[in-house]
């Protein structure tokens, strides 16, 4: 019995064809394809403007410096989201304050982000947990006021919408992830997407060693004229190689998704009627790529989530536990963030279970993880 994967991500010929010709351009870091990269992607995302860069932990960082995030402010972020959410926030000095995240979704809500306000606040950042899109709309009500800088962290949330339009396209800046557990992949790699100019034009310096002239501008011509470094930045840059993986692999978005909703369906389906077990759902002002589908195990379950961890194991199925809690890890014991009442986000962590979902799967693979959670001994 071959074993089932939580993820994979989903290539094809025109992705290797994009490597090839690349390699055979000669233009093998930011140039070209990284530019037509992010054309592309600004335009799927309804963004004006977006900027490539490295990983999404590398635009979680970039835009917080752009917006002014620093020492001696509070930054509002779920627990409930990959280690790097909070991460970026002391990458810049500042301190993180953990917001509890609804049941339903797994996400900051705009009451949930009320409760844990300080007169320090200056930026939230609102995930999109496993491709729920988070309720933008009602966050940015509550953050506008105060100014409030609002930061979505929409790393998972490629293809995914909030009333309506793509997941970012409402947030003062975005960052995404191409890393292959998301939806999108060029192996590692990440994107900022943002209406606001001077932004964008700050981190593609600070992307690049904070250079008032990008090497690929450089290289354009033969006797460049001298550039200067305006502050100390990064190289956080993205390679053409990354690049024209990425253009072939947005192409197939509207594929990819509308395939992970089939199939997230078919597990909703097959489970929904199941004591104890509940599917995430789309929310009802949006809809999602479906890019972890979980289920919440509770009491009256024939298991518990370990126990169906374990199960599935023994049939060769790579489950998950559910999203980690960041304020439970080693890492930020005794540090300055702020941990107050997180009660959703611990019930969550302790009993939800990620299944496989992936382009590819097969019916036989299918049917072996669903036949798993039916079983009762
Ligand atoms: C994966 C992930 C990240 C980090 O993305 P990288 O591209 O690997 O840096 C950040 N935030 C969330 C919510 C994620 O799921």
């Amino acid at each position: 019995m071959s074993r089932i994967d939580v993820m994979r991500p989903f290539l094809g010929a025109e992705e290797i064809a994009a490597v090839t010709a690349t390699l055979e351009s000669g233009w093998l870091a930011q140039g070209p394809k990284v530019a037509e990269f992010e054309a592309a992607f600004a335009a799927r995302m309804e963004a004006a403007r977006a900027v490539a860069v490295s990983s999404c932990t590398t635009a979680l960082h970039l835009a917080l410096v752009v917006a002014g995030i620093g020492a001696g402010d509070d930054v509002v972020v779920p627990s409930l989201s990959f280690v790097a959410t909070a991460n970026a926030v002391r990458y810049v000095g500042a301190r993180p304050v953990f917001a509890d995240v609804d049941r339903l979704t797994g996400n900051v809500t705009a009451d949930g982000v009320k409760r844990v306000l300080t007169p320090r606040t200056r930026a939230v950042i609102a995930v999109d947990q496993g491709g729920v899109p988070v309720d933008l709309t009602g966050i940015r009500a509550v953050c506008d006021p105060l100014d409030v800088v609002v930061i979505e962290d929409a790393a998972c949330g490629a293809g995914s919408t909030h009333r309506g339009r793509p997941v970012g396209a409402a947030a003062d800046i975005a960052a995404w992830s191409f890393h292959p557990r998301k939806i999108l992949t060029t192996g590692e790699g990440g994107m900022i997407t943002t209406a606001n100019g001077e932004w964008a034009d700050r981190a593609r310096a600070l992307r690049e060693h904070g250079t008032s002239r990008s090497a690929a501008d450089r290289h354009r011509v033969t006797l460049p004229a001298a550039e200067s470094y305006t502050e100390v930045a990064w190289n956080y840059r993205m390679t053409d190689l990354q690049a024209a993986v990425g253009v072939a692999q947005l192409g197939r978005l509207d594929d990819i998704v509308a395939r992970r909703r089939e199939l997230a369906q078919r597990y909703r389906d097959a489970l929904d009627g199941v004591a104890g077990l509940r599917c995430v759902a789309d929310p009802d002002d949006g809809t999602s790529n479906a890019q972890s589908f979980w289920v919440e195990v509770s009491e009256t379950a024939a298991r518990s989530r370990d126990g169906y961890l374990e199960a599935l194991a023994a049939e060769h199925v790579s489950a998950r536990r559910g999203i980690m809690a960041i304020h439970r890890q080693p890492a930020y014991a005794g540090s300055d963030a702020v941990i107050g009442d997180l009660a959703v986000t611990e019930h969550l962590t302790d009993s939800t279970l990620i299944l496989p979902l992936f382009h590819t799967m097969t019916e036989e693979q299918f049917e072996r993880v669903v036949r798993t959670l039916l079983a009762t001994s």
